[in-house]
């Protein structure tokens, strides 16, 4: 057994069309799995198709929506049909709106609780019963520096990716007999079209970053892909429940 091989592993990730959940698909599809994008705009999709397919990388979009519970079961439901399993799922689907806590319309802060951590729940009780299936399966949650931080601008995203590690905790304790290893990954501050947003919120924040963070730089959705394949492959069987930073140092440093 080749420790990080995922030749014969099924992979769906959510949000997969762009980002983090991109360059997570990219390395996981380089370990040999096949791939399952799963993202709202079709356009992104597509476009992170031809993508992985550039890379000889065996893939297959679909449309979710990941707040509505029928979607995210009809999304297991098509992987099943189109490819006979499911072996992985990475719940990275996230959003954010920055305002005081003072600002926020309550549909707006539900919003982001249903899209970043309601989803997770959902999207992991669908694939249960496919892991159990086949013996095991992998779910991977992204969480975030606000997993441990608060912030000013965003009460609805820290206590969304707060409940991340707790729900990553609990499920992991529930599904450890069933073979099922549940991690969480908490992302420094990497360069996506979130964090574009939140530079242009807070102008101040990339020189605050650069500064804070030991390695000196942001980090690029690449710096993620060593994660995924190990969460997801047998040489991680041992570990789970757990979070782990990939942050180029920036919450250990006081
Ligand atoms: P992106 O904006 O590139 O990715 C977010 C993804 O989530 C998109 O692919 C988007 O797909 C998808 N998404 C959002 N809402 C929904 C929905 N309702 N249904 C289906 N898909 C949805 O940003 P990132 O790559 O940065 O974010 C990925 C994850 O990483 C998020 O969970 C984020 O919180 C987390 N993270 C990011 C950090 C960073 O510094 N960038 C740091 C810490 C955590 P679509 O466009 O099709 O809706």
């Amino acid at each position: 057994m080749k420790l990080f091989d995922l030749t014969g592993k099924v992979a769906l990730v959510t949000g997969g069309n762009g980002g983090i959940g991109l360059a997570m698909s990219k390395a996981m599809g380089e370990a040999g799995a096949t791939i399952i994008i799963a993202g709202r705009n079709e356009e992104k999709n597509t476009q992170s198709i031809k993508i992985l397919n550039s890379q000889n990388i065996e893939c297959k979009s679909f449309h979710v929506d990941v707040v509505d519970e029928n979607s995210c079961n009809k999304l297991i439901e098509n992987v099943i049909s189109n490819f006979g399993k499911l072996n992985i799922l990475v719940n990275n689907a996230g959003t954010n709106i920055r305002k005081r806590p003072e600002e926020y319309e309550l549909d707006e802060w539900k919003g982001i609780i249903d899209t970043n951590l309601i989803s997770m729940f959902t999207c992991s009780k669908a694939s249960f019963k496919h892991f159990k299936d086949v013996n095991g399966g992998k779910i991977i949650n992204i969480g975030s520096m606000h997993s441990l931080f608060g912030a000013p601008l965003g009460s609805a995203y820290s206590a969304s990716k707060g409940g991340v590690v707790q729900l990553t905790k609990s499920l992991a304790n529930a599904w450890a007999k069933d073979n099922v290893q549940v991690n969480a990954v908490l992302p420094g501050y990497i360069d996506t079209s979130l964090t574009r947003q939140a530079r242009i919120d807070i102008p101040e924040l990339q020189s605050r970053v650069e500064e804070r963070t030991p390695v000196g730089r942001w980090g690029e959705p690449d710096d993620l892909g060593g994660i995924a394949v190990f969460l997801s492959s047998e040489g991680s069987n041992y570990i789970t429940g757990t979070a782990i930073p990939v942050d180029g140092g920036y919450s250990i440093n006081g």
